[in-house]
């Protein structure tokens, strides 16, 4: 267990100001004595004409004055005390030092602290020789009286420097403390600005990420063309779509010419070549509602809804001229051709009565006409429908 404090350590700032007010004692005192020594050799203050006296107050004057000047201030408060003590003691009248004698000095002792033998000497030998010791019994008069004035305001003055030096210090501790807090909270903003920003970099990648990936189910990766899993589902949707909103929906299949004879001759990587060029061509004729798939092989299907069978062969017209019309780099005396089938469902001239025919049987259909297309001699487009 650990030992209770028995006694209260003062704190360090009073200790300081006690050291500051004693020395404050001691200047003022010093003046005193100055002030005392001053007067008595003064010849006209003093009174005492004395050779002694006199050269005291011509050497020292100068020397004493400058010193009595600089500690004025400190006599101020003390000057004070005693005025408004004179008016209360009425025997020591409203001047200070003419006044002052040795029974007013020996009751002024006799209610101090001084040792009462002390206190009988002095007394003794002031009594007997009061007139001549006006002197000595001033400066101790002051003494006393300065002591008590500053022993009683160290109180005074320890408690207002303490309030202002707690305000002060309080202030500062809170100005401190919300310094530190602003600071925290700056840093803290920073590391959320940079979690946020770590965390949309991330959301973007990931979004970036899905997209690739989104793409890479439904794209083949060759031709960059609709895969045939992506086919598969989109035709039973537009299909439906155009079942329900009476549209005409039309299938266009495209398959190379030959295309086996390209591998043969100049080899797989040329037959790639020619599957990709040959593939830019259709997506550069796919209108914006319409989708480009990749069947299988060589074989590609163009799905347009909404698109006439007009509209349609025109559309495979352009293609099949212009795969004519191709080159390809690698190959430069390469040509290639496509045979095209189209098919075209229109459900605005059908009512729900009639036997409404199914997606599969327009993919058969236009699979028909790209058979019929390659045994009329190929590269051209043939078309149906109803
Ligand atoms: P037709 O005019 O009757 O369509 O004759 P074809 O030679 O084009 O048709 P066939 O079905 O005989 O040959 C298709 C060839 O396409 C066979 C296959 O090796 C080739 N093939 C399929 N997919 C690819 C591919 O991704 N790259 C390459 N280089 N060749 C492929
Ligand atoms: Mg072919
Ligand atoms: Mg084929």
């Amino acid at each position: 267990m650990s030992k209770p404090h028995s006694k209260k350590s003062k704190p360090k700032s009073s200790q300081s100001i006690r050291k500051w007010v004693d020395q404050a004692i001691v200047l003022v005192n010093i003046a005193l004595v100055f002030k005392g020594i001053l007067e008595f050799s003064d010849p006209v203050v003093g009174g005492i004409q004395t050779q002694y006296a006199s050269e005291i107050y011509k050497v020292c004057r100068p020397l004493i004055d400058m010193f009595y000047t600089a500690t004025k201030p400190l006599l101020y408060p003390v000057d004070l005390f005693i005025n408004v003590l004179t008016q209360i003691i009425p025997t020591l009248k409203s001047d200070y030092f003419p006044t002052m004698n040795a029974g007013i000095i020996g009751k002024v002792l006799q209610q101090m602290v001084m040792p009462i033998p002390l206190q009988v000497g002095f007394l003794e030998v002031m009594k007997r020789n009061a007139p001549e010791l006006w002197m000595p019994g001033q400066i101790i008069w002051s003494t006393w009286i300065s002591v008590l004035f500053y022993q009683f305001s160290i109180p005074v003055v320890e408690y207002l420097v303490d309030s202002v030096k707690n305000v002060g210090l309080n202030s500062y501790t809170e100005m401190l403390y919300n310094r530190k807090k602003d600071d925290a909270y700056k840093q803290l903003l920073v590391q959320k600005n940079k979690v946020i920003e770590q965390g949309e970099n991330d959301k973007a990648r990931l979004k970036k990420e899905d997209t690739q990936l989104r793409e890479a189910l439904i794209k083949d990766p060759l031709t960059d063309t609709y895969n045939r899993r992506f086919y598969s589902e989109k035709i039973r949707e537009l299909f439906n779509l155009a079942k329900t909103q009476k549209q005409v929906m039309t299938v266009v299949m495209v398959d190379i010419d030959h295309f086996k004879s390209v591998n043969d001759t100049y080899g797989h990587q040329m037959g790639d070549e020619v599957l990709t060029i040959v593939a830019g061509v259709l997506k550069k004729f796919t209108p914006n509602n319409g989708f480009c798939c990749r069947y299988g092989g060589e074989e590609f299907s163009i799905l347009l809804p909404n698109t006439s069978v007009e509209q349609a062969v025109r559309l495979a017209e352009m293609i099949r001229t212009e795969v004519m019309r191709t080159s390809f780099p690698s190959q430069s005396e390469l040509k290639s051709t496509v045979s095209i089938g189209v098919a075209s469902g229109d459900f605005a001239k059908r009512s729900a009565h009639d036997n409404l025919p199914h997606y599969e049987d327009l993919v058969h259909i236009a699979d028909d006409k790209l058979y019929q297309a390659k045994t009329s001699g190929r590269n051209q487009v043939c078309q149906s429908s109803f």
